[in-house]
């Protein structure tokens, strides 16, 4: 076993802590590497605090993880020591299964294993995430890096930037439409980033009417401040899609009123508390309500190569691990700018 270090929840009411555990040894198709910066997604804080389900603890958060190879096993193909690689949130999956056939592991009819607060397909061991010094995955779960970009500022490609490409993609979002991202925090400003470059006119749905000066920084067309009854009034029955990426409760009916006819609007954003939809914000002009999760495998790694392509990174705020905890603060008040990583020398 590898002992490993990283920083821990011990239960929803307690805060992150320094923790070591023991990760598997590097099998024949492993791959192991030292996780150099992680970054923060929402997700962590809604599973630290048991908003969603109950969590497995003690829990090592972090799925937007980068590093470099340290070791591989005997029989892995794609890899070698010193290699630049990321892990997102996903580690394994049955592999046979229809969706999991079609690269769509995030959708496994079997289950898949999460990064972390999950566990691995023996269904028994459970998984630890990011926040921790090195790694064990399978090959077939380890994404290829390009040395071209800035390291820390790939790391939130990994759920943030799958997260928005994958729905943007299926839906063939791009010139002539017009795109709504609701919420500009670390899903929000890639969303933003991926729209502008498939060609769409983007405009951001925010709380924050100070956000709008770095919306239009990042490319975004417009702004709309949603609490401002006036500016959302005008905004009414204009766009063809909206992705959806608040991490609160919201109310969904009145975004639907933005769209066009026609429209889709796409939830990414994973609000612990249900939302009550009223059939009449869709049945007036055959609207639709979708929702996307994360991305698979090959579209995963389309994405990383897209973004080596286009020069595009995430805008990071790099932490110590030890101010997770006001980092955390920080995000619930829609204070980021626009996601934080931590650089895991400090661990
Ligand atoms: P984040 O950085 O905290 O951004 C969320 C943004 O939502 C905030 O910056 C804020 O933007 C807006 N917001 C917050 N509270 C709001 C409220 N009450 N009403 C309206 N807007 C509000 O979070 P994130 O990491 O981007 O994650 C966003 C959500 O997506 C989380 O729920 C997360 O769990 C989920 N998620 C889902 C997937 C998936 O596969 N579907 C993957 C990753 C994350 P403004 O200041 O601009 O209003
Ligand atoms: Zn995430
Ligand atoms: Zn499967």
């Amino acid at each position: 076993m590898i002992t490993t270090k990283g920083y821990a929840a011990q239960s929803p009411e307690t805060e992150l802590a320094p923790w070591s555990f023991e990760r598997r040894d590097v099998g024949e198709h492993d791959v192991q590497f030292d996780i150099m910066y992680c970054g923060v997604c929402h997700s962590d804080l809604h599973q630290i605090k048991n908003d969603w389900f109950p969590g497995i603890f003690p829990m090592v958060p972090g799925h937007e993880i980068v590093g470099k190879v340290a070791a591989v096993g005997a029989h892995v193909k794609k890899y070698k020591v010193g290699d630049l690689v990321g892990v997102g949130c996903l580690v394994d999956s049955c592999r046979t299964c229809e969706n999991c056939q079609e690269g769509l592991e995030q959708y496994c009819l079997n289950g898949n294993s999460q990064t972390y607060n999950g566990l691995e397909q023996d269904k028994k061991t459970p998984t630890y995430g990011g926040y921790s010094n090195t790694i064990v995955v399978h090959e077939d779960f380890v994404l290829s890096i390009s040395d071209k970009l800035h390291l820390a500022a790939v790391a939130p490609l990994l759920c943030a930037g799958i997260t928005t490409y994958s729905p943007l993609k299926y839906w063939k979002v791009g010139k002539g439409h017009k795109l709504a991202v609701a919420g500009l925090g670390g899903l929000g400003h890639m969303a933003v980033k991926f729209g502008v470059a498939f060609g769409a006119e983007v405009t951001v749905l925010s709380t924050s009417p100070e956000k709008e000066q770095d919306a239009k920084k990042l490319g975004a067309h417009k702004f709309v401040v949603t609490k401002d009854e006036q500016q959302f009034k005008a905004a009414m029955g204009s766009f063809d899609f909206i992705l959806d990426t608040v991490s609160a409760k919201h109310n969904i009916n009145d975004y639907l009123g933005l769209l066009k006819t026609n429209g889709v609007m796409i939830c990414v954003g994973a609000p612990s508390e249900p939302s009550p939809i009223s059939a009449f914000a869709i049945i007036g002009g055959r609207k639709s309500l979708a929702g996307s999760g994360i991305g698979g495998l090959p579209e995963t790694q389309e994405m990383l190569d897209y973004c080596a392509e286009h020069n595009i990174v995430s805008d990071i705020e790099m932490i110590d691990i030890k101010d997770i905890s006001s980092a955390y603060e920080r995000m619930l008040k829609g204070d980021v700018k626009y996601r934080f990583v931590i650089d895991m020398a400090t661990l």
